[in-house]
């Protein structure tokens, strides 16, 4: 798998620092699971982290906050989200382990519904601010055109996309922003699916995707 479209260090720097919401962090840790390269920025901003914290001056610290820490990390752990970062062992299947973790198991146990057009959705369970959702998007269906309010993360998992300017396929990861306006058409070939997490909601342009959106929650 050749992977044509990265994580920024921006991301890869607050994803370092554990500042990412739970829903982005999951798009991050899909994408770093399939990519050598994230994975090895991320540890040198990991390493980057640590030098600072060493660095630092020792602050007293309450009681239990030790616990407390130890066991954020073991809980951050068992959610895949978080460390350990090395690189994961292969499985069998189309999700990587972060995202079998949400689903529950492979893409047979994706409960999808229909949001018209032939798109089916799936949304996942996250805590804090933003949403996550596998799209099931069939060959040559676009998704409608929109803009959006803030950062919307889309990792390919399956098939491939064509946004107007860029091809993504499997393993590549579409960062758009406020600036983006695109309309991402699925490729011939097989279903293009994708994990995509949201922070704000979009910002549909045609009237019809506008009246469904509350429906749809997106
Ligand atoms: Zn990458
Ligand atoms: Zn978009």
């Amino acid at each position: 798998m050749t992977i044509r479209h990265h994580l920024t260090d921006q991301l890869l720097m607050a994803y370092s620092a554990g500042e990412l919401p739970e829903a982005f962090s999951l798009v991050v840790a899909t994408h770093i699971s399939r990519c050598d390269e994230c994975r090895a920025r991320l540890a040198s901003f990991d390493a980057v982290g640590g030098a600072v914290l060493t660095q630092c001056d020792a602050a007293p610290m309450a009681s239990g906050s030790l616990a407390a820490t130890m066991a954020m990390i073991r809980s951050r752990a068992i959610e895949g989200v978080g460390p350990p970062r090395e690189r994961p062992a292969p499985v069998s299947g189309l999700f990587p382990a972060p995202l079998r973790d949400y689903v529950g198991g492979d893409l047979d146990r994706v409960q999808w519904r229909a949001v018209g057009g032939g798109v089916r959705q799936a949304i996942l369970r996250t805590e804090g601010p933003g949403s996550v959702r596998l799209l099931r998007i069939p060959a040559g269906v676009a998704v409608p055109d929109h803009g959006h309010r803030g950062l919307e993360l889309t990792q390919v998992l399956q098939g491939a996309f064509h946004d107007g300017e860029d091809r993504f396929g499997p393993g590549d990861i579409d960062v758009a922003d406020e600036s983006t306006h695109h309309t991402p058409v699925a490729e011939d070939g097989p279903d293009c699916i994708c994990l995509a997490a949201t922070d704000a909601p979009l910002r549909f342009r045609s009237l019809l995707p506008r009246i469904a959106q509350p429906f749809l929650r997106i």
